[in-house]
Order: C-alpha cells, then structure tokens, then sequence
C-alpha cells in the first residue's frame, strides 16, 4: 500500500518535473497538494509518512474530521478546495491553514468573522479568490470581473484574511490550455490592485502539465497519487 503510494507520489513529482522544465520554470517554486477527499485519515498519514505536507479536502464535513483525527501530526497544512457555505466559514476556518474557494464578498466577511472571534490557530487566514472559467455560475467562482473588487474587499475589510492568489478549475467541455491562459491573464489583474497575491492554483490529475504551462504555483492532484477515490454513501 505504502509501497505503491511512494511510486505513484514519485511519479508525478517526476512529471511535475518534466513540465515545469519545459515552461522553463524551476520546480521548487510549484508546490503539490494532494487531494485525498474521500479516502481515510489513514491515507493521510501513509502521506505524511513519505513527506507530503500539503492536503486538500472539498468538505468541511471532512476536513474537520481528518484534521481532528490527525493532530498529532503537526506537519501537514490543510487546504480547503470546496465550495463554503457561510454557515460552514467558521468550522473550516478552525480546520484549514488555507481556503482556495473564497469566491464573493459575504464568504470572506464570514470567515473574517470566524477569525475575529478567535476561530482557528492561524491568523492571517489564507485564501485565494476563485474565478469561474465557464459562464455556467453553478459550476462556483466569482465571475471574471468581479475580481477586483473581491479582492479591493478583502484587502480593505478582512484584516484576519491574507489574499494570496486566485484558483480555478478546467471547464469539462473545453480544452484546459486556452482556459488556463485567461487565468493566467486574471491573475496579472489581481496582482495591480493586490501585488502580493501571486498564487495560481490550477491543475489536477489530468490537467497539470496545462496548468503550470500556464503559470500555476499550487496544483490540485487527487487521483493519480491516491489512486481512485472510494464510491461515497
Ligand atoms: C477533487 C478535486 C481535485 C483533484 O482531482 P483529481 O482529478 O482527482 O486530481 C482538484 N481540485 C478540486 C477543486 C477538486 O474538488
């Protein structure tokens, strides 16, 4: 089991490897989250155990038990990668080191509000904003131009927050290269009203080489490394 898992962690560092050389791009600066929604705790410890730090979990649900069940180990940072109810901010905030998925102005005021009553060990809160690469809104993410004025919001309302970056996920019904490069184009704006904010989350098991083609620094792999995900009741 272990075995396997340090192959296929192996592997795709490797191939991360590969892509980011060809975008002449220096592999230390991508960092690889692995998404292990749906599987165990136990699984994150096999992880941790071959070195992995950075986790995802698209449930709060989820994440608040893996995160209770795993605190003895101090090492692993937790990313939140979900859509977030405000009614679910502060339980996610007590949970994650990161939000990928803050996507309008009402979510950001209520993990602000989490972090001012004390939620959560970590203060300034990490979030990145999530853009919509489609014109479907059920698929999450605040619209393209909205952008700026999330990111004027937080910046200028959500002391507890720090904005780091924008996330995305590849529409299903159009090739991710074209699709990442209109990222690649929103974060260039994000960074004129926030010059810090110089993340680009993007990428997962079967788009990643696209994604750091396109300037992506954290990437989102689940399957290719946990193999595939247990059917969920
Ligand atoms: C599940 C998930 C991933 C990982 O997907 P894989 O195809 O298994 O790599 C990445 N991002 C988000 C938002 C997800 O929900």
């Amino acid at each position: 089991m272990t075995d396997e898992l340090a192959a296929r962690l192996a592997d795709i560092d490797a191939r991360i490897a590969l892509a980011a050389r060809a975008s002449r791009r220096d592999p230390t600066e991508i960092t690889r989250i692995v998404v292990t929604k749906f599987h165990p705790a136990s699984l994150v410890e096999h992880l941790a155990a071959l070195g992995v730090t950075d986790v995802g979990e698209n449930r709060q649900q989820e994440l608040s038990a893996k995160v209770d069940e795993l605190r003895e180990i101090p090492a692993l940072r937790w990313h939140f990668i979900g859509q977030a109810q405000t009614n679910k901010a502060r339980a996610v905030r007590q949970a994650a080191s990161v939000v990928h998925s803050v996507d309008r102005a009402r979510l950001a005021d209520a993990f602000e509000r989490a972090g001012l009553d004390g939620a959560g060990p970590l203060t300034p809160l990490e979030v990145l904003i999530q853009v919509n690469l489609t014109d479907d809104p059920g698929r999450g993410g605040a619209a393209p131009d909205e952008i700026e004025r999330l990111a004027e919001h937080i910046i200028g309302g959500c002391g507890t927050l720090r904005l780091r970056g924008l996330m995305a996920v590849a529409p299903l019904d159009e090739d991710p290269a074209p699709a990442f490069a209109r990222l690649h184009e929103y974060a260039a704006r994000l960074r004129t009203v926030a010059p810090d904010a110089t993340w680009i989350s993007a990428g997962m098991t079967g788009d990643f080489a696209e994604a750091i083609a396109a300037g992506a620094t954290h990437l989102r792999i689940g399957s290719a490394i946990t193999g595939p995900r247990p059917q969920h009741g």
